[in-house]
Parts: structure tokens; sequence; C-alpha cells
């Protein structure tokens, strides 16, 4: 039973309703670690599928290019208030259609083409947009990459410092994908006033960390502040910009006129919904417990032998190099989604490997969390990991564990869906 319910696509377009059904029933019976992934409340499922779809808002409110939003306006205040609220910054920009568009956007507001950018270098944990070489911004702007210390996977913060000094970008930006561990803001926001950089801060993956108090905030530390809310945030695809009162035009001119045509309506209503349950009492547990997940999963792989860049884990996300176990990432995550356990492969920082064949496998806790999984479950999961990686042309054993995965899946309702008593 979806919820809300389907009975319209049900009946006139089978095909799309008996996909989607498979789809709710795979989310339902896998254990999705995917670092990137949740799953949204009915409310945030509800607001998403409304006719908010059907209207045209190009402009902000108050200062629209097509009448009627008369509810759209309010619509988008409330998220913006939400969204200050909720994260302490000046302003906020909810129409970005997603994360990497609204990195686009900070390079609009801030820099010229030529430009030079300075981010994580992508098989290091950072995101294409910050200035990987196949990305636009890699191929538009002059980038330049720091890295991860090799003796603790951790960012270099003195190679930061000294590539900055001697490379002057004009844009600097700190977080990523793949980045196990706190992300020091006021460190980075000191190396960006000494060497005159903007400072942006892609929150993407921790943001719901951030808004629950379980990773420092970067208010106050970073200039634009770029972030997805769809991942620890738990609402709907989109993305959100937040700034200084400083940078607040810059920022809105970037994302409209520059970059997009009208926002999506449906959408900034669902991101208002969740920005909502953000601010709720129980998003604070839901983060601490989201952490204390990945501390307890990253605890019972070590016990295994299993190799964690950086040892460990601070916040939602672990990365595994599997090069001890003698299997790359891809089959082991091809040999973990058969039985059961969803994952990506990942580049490992100084990886030998290539990026489509790399060493790593990347977890994440946030979705499981909401399963309402807890610590007591994680050596359980561990174990599960661990025979799958070393059986991983096992098809019995992948069988087996995917039953058992299942079963205790069965007993964690998920939102938005449940299987027909
Ligand atoms: C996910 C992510 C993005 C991109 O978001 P999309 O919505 O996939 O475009 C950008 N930056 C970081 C750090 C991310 O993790």
């Amino acid at each position: 039973m979806h919820q809300p319910a389907l009975p319209h696509l049900t009946g006139q377009d089978p095909d799309i309703a008996d996909l989607v059904e498979a789809e709710a029933r795979r989310q339902f019976e896998k254990i999705r670690l995917i670092a990137s992934e949740n799953y949204v409340s009915p409310a945030v499922l509800e607001a998403t599928g409304s006719v908010l779809t059907n209207k045209y808002s190009e402009g902000y409110a108050g200062r629209r290019y097509y009448e009627g939003q008369q509810n759209v306006d309010p619509i988008e205040l409330l998220a913006i208030e939400r969204a200050k609220g909720l994260f302490g910054v000046e302003h906020a920009n909810v129409q970005p259609y997603s994360g990497a568009p609204a990195n686009l956007a900070v390079y609009l507001a801030f820099l010229e083409p030529g430009d030079t950018v300075m981010g994580l270098s992508l098989p290091m944990g950072g995101h294409l947009t910050h200035g990987w070489s196949v990305s636009a911004t890699g191929k538009w702007f002059n980038a330049v990459r720091y890295g991860v210390r090799a003796d603790t996977g951790r960012v270099d913060m003195d190679q930061v410092r000294d590539l900055a000094l001697k490379e002057r970008p004009k844009l600097i930006w700190c977080g990523g994908t793949a980045i196990p561990r706190t992300i020091d803001f006021a460190a980075f926001a000191e190396i960006a006033r000494e060497t005159g950089a903007v400072l942006a801060a892609d929150i993407a993956h921790i943001a719901g960390l951030v808004a629950g108090g379980a990773h420092p905030s970067p208010a106050g530390h970073a200039d634009v502040i770029s972030t997805t809310t769809h991942k620890t945030l738990r609402g709907p695809r989109g993305a959100m910009l937040m700034s200084t009162a400083e940078h607040a035009k810059a920022v809105d001119r970037a994302v409209f006129p520059g970059l997009q045509g009208g926002p999506h309506d449906h959408t900034t209503a669902a991101i208002a919904v969740a920005l909502r349950e953000a601010a709720g009492p129980d998003f604070a547990l839901y983060a601490r417990r989201i952490v204390a997940n990945a501390r307890a999963l990253a605890g019972a792989l070590a016990e295994r032998g299993f190799d964690l860049v950086t040892g460990g884990t601070d916040n939602h996300l672990i990365l595994i190099d599997l090069t001890n176990r003698g299997v790359a990432g891809k089959p082991a995550a091809q040999a973990l989604d058969r039985a059961g356990i969803e994952l990506n492969y990942n580049t490992v920082p100084f990886d030998p490997r290539t990026p489509f064949d790399p060493s790593g496998l990347r977890i994440g806790t946030a979705a499981i969390t909401t399963r309402g999984l807890t610590e007591k479950h994680m050596p359980r999961l561990a174990a599960w990991i661990d025979e799958v990686v070393g059986a991983h042309d096992d098809e019995r054993v992948i069988a087996r564990v995917a039953g058992e995965a299942r079963d205790l899946l069965a007993a964690h309702p998920m939102p938005g869906w449940t299987p027909a008593p």
C-alpha cells in the first residue's frame, strides 16, 4: 500500500504503476546503505505529488513574471523562513533544482570563466562540481585540487593553505561526497580570509546532521552554503543556497535568471515540509542516531578486519578500502546488492584502480536509521557484509543473507509504503 495511495496511476498506466510498486518493495526489502539516500515522510511525498506541479513562478515572491502566485509566494516564503531559522543564516534561496545546479549558481554568482577555483579532488572524496575535469566547472574554470593526507586519510589543511596562498583561488569549496570525518569550517574560513577567497561549504551529505546538531555548522564561517535537501536532511529531491545578507543578491540573481527558469513549486512545498520536520524535537534525536549507527557499524566492521579510510567515522558515512580483502569494490557491491544490502563502490584516497572499478565501498546510515535500525543491529549488519564480501561468488550464501535481511526489515516500517497484509 502506497501512502499516499496511487489508484489513478494503477488504473491508467499499469506499466509504470507496476514498476513503482516493485521499487517500493525493493526499498522495503533492502538494507539501503547508499550514503546519499533516505526515505522521506508521507507528508513530503504528498507535497511532492500535489497540484503545485501545475504552476509556473519564474522570479521571486512579490516579483514574479507570471500571475496567480497567491499561494506559491507564501509557500516559498515559508520555506525560506524555515531554512533561515533551521540553519541560522541570513539568506536562503530554495529554488535550485538539485545540488549540481546549485553549485553552478555559486560559480555564476562569484566567478568569471577562467577564474581559479579550489576543491577537494574527486577521487579523494570531493564532488564533480568542485572543479573536476569532466564537469563544466573543471572545463570553464581553472581548477586546482587539494587532497587528504596519506597517513590519516583526512583533509590535508596544510596543503589547503599552501595551495590557496600559491594559486589565489577566487572560490574555495569545502565538503564532499565521501568524507567520513568532521569538516573544520573555521579552519577553511581562516584560509579563505587570509587568501581573499569566497568560501563555499557544500553540506549536501551532512545537512541533516548540521540541522540536528550532530555536526558543526558552517553558518558564520562560510560565505555561501550549498546543500541538497534529499540526503540526511530527508526532504524531496532539491537544493538550497544559503548565504550572508551581503551575498543574497548575487546568489538569487545567479539562480534566476542566471541559470534556471521557473522553480519547481511542488518541490519548494516539500522542502518547506521537510524543514519543518527537521526543526522538530525528534529530528535532533534522528541525527544523533544516524551518527551512533555509523560509529557502531564502523566499529563492528573494523573488528572484522575491514580497513576503514581514516579508521572510522564522525558522521553518517563509512569508506571501506577492500584492498586487504583481495576483492575490488564493484564485484563486492554487486554481490551485496544481490544479498539485499545496497551500497555503492567508491574510490578510496590514492586508489590504484580506476574510478569505474575502484577499491572501495561507501556506506551511509541515514536510510536505515529512518527504518528504525539501531546500534544493536550493527554487528549483524557487519557480519553479513563480511560474509558476502568473503563469498562474493557463492550464490547460496548470498541468497541466505538476502532472506535474513528481508526478515530483519519486515519488522521495521517504511514511510510511504507498507506491504499488503
Ligand atoms: C549529492 C551532492 C551534490 C549533487 O547533488 P545532485 O542533487 O545529485 O545534483 C553536490 N555536492 C555534494 C557534496 C553532493 O554530495
